[in-house]
């Protein structure tokens, strides 16, 4: 994706002209084949509506997206579904998501029926038993209702569906995020093997670094709508380089990561991105912050191999804190 961008207007009515929210501004990612890109930030950073300008949900204002080398912002109609066999979701939510009055079997086997038509009903069946097992489900599963599940067994009938159509690419938007704790790693390494397994690319939003770090290659931290930093997962954690990014981290306790850090605590809420701040859209919380960030907007600078970084100070700031060390172990 380069310059994606999504704005919309709100608040307007006949006297007012409405305003701009800015959700997502200018944002450039790319995950190659059979990596996982986690995009990672608070709430209200604007990484859903990024997952869903991906997913071909929304449509951008501005910007390019392209898949295996073909542009696909503008796909309608049948080059849509088209695309949609080799690009798959897993949403958010495994409550709402899946369709209370279908059996698990059909909310598997509609994908299929959609992609593979002339599969015959009991080929499908099987199909459905397949993907069922892979998920770590059994095929007695598909009589059932998706009330019957708990959320995790509901996450994963979400993944065998997306799995259902043989997909290249799954784009998952915070697919843990509404499990408790116990069951966000077994769903989280579910994804992993399958990836592994069956050669998936993986796309993950998530809140949490916590949560993706052991299945990421690639991590992109979002504020505000923007990305401030990317880079390889392991020199995110090790070295991260933006004061933001530092922030998400100082909140995983020590114990999760291994890793001695300054702490750097986030101050007051993210502004909003109707009125996004001037410069580096970071200043009003950062504790780095200057003159020149009030006024300056910060490109995404080099900050090693494959990692980069928006902030004008980062050489400085890592300077300054050189309190990442590893513990053994
Ligand atoms: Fe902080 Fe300035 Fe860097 Fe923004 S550019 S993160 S305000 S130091
Ligand atoms: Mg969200």
């Amino acid at each position: 994706a380069t310059g994606l961008t999504r704005h919309f207007k709100v608040g307007g009515t006949m006297f007012r002209r409405p305003d701009t929210l800015r959700a997502v501004e200018d944002v450039s990612l790319s995950v190659r084949r059979g990596e996982t890109l986690a995009i990672v930030g608070e709430s209200g950073c604007g990484k859903s509506t990024l997952a869903r300008m991906l997913m071909r949900l929304i449509d951008p204002t501005a910007g390019e997206m392209s898949f295996e080398g073909r542009r696909i912002e503008g796909l309608r109609g049948a080059e849509l579904s088209a695309l949609r066999r080799d690009m798959q979701f897993i949403f958010q939510d495994p409550f709402s998501s899946l369709n209370p009055r279908m059996s698990v079997g059909r909310i598997v086997g509609e994908p299929i029926e959609t992609h593979a038509p002339d599969l015959s009903a009991k080929d499908r069946r099987a199909k459905v038993a397949e993907l069922l097992e892979q998920v770590g489900l059994r095929p007695e599963h598909a009589d059932r209702y998706p009330h019957e599940f708990s959320g995790g067994q509901r996450q994963r009938i979400g993944i065998a569906r997306a799995l259902a159509s043989g997909p290249k690419l799954i784009i998952g938007d915070e697919p843990v995020s509404a499990l408790d704790v116990s069951v966000q790693a077994q769903v989280i390494n579910l994804l992993a093997d399958l990836r592994d397994d069956l050669g998936l690319t993986l796309v993950i939003i998530a809140h949490d670094l916590a949560v993706i770090r052991h299945m990421s290659d690639r991590v992109a931290v979002m504020y505000l709508g923007g990305v401030v930093e990317e880079g390889p997962c392991d020199a995110i954690f090790a070295a991260p380089r933006h004061p933001y990014t530092m922030a998400l981290l100082s909140a995983i306790p020590e114990a999760e990561h291994g890793l001695e850090r300054t702490q750097i605590e986030l101050v007051g809420e993210m502004p909003s991105p109707i009125d996004p701040p001037p410069g580096c859209r970071f200043h009003t919380r950062c504790p780095f912050a200057r003159e020149r960030c009030e006024t300056e907007v910060p490109a995404l600078r080099e900050a090693g191999d494959g990692h980069r970084a928006a902030c004008h100070f980062f050489e400085e700031i890592a300077a300054e804190t050189p309190a990442v060390v590893a513990r053994g172990g």
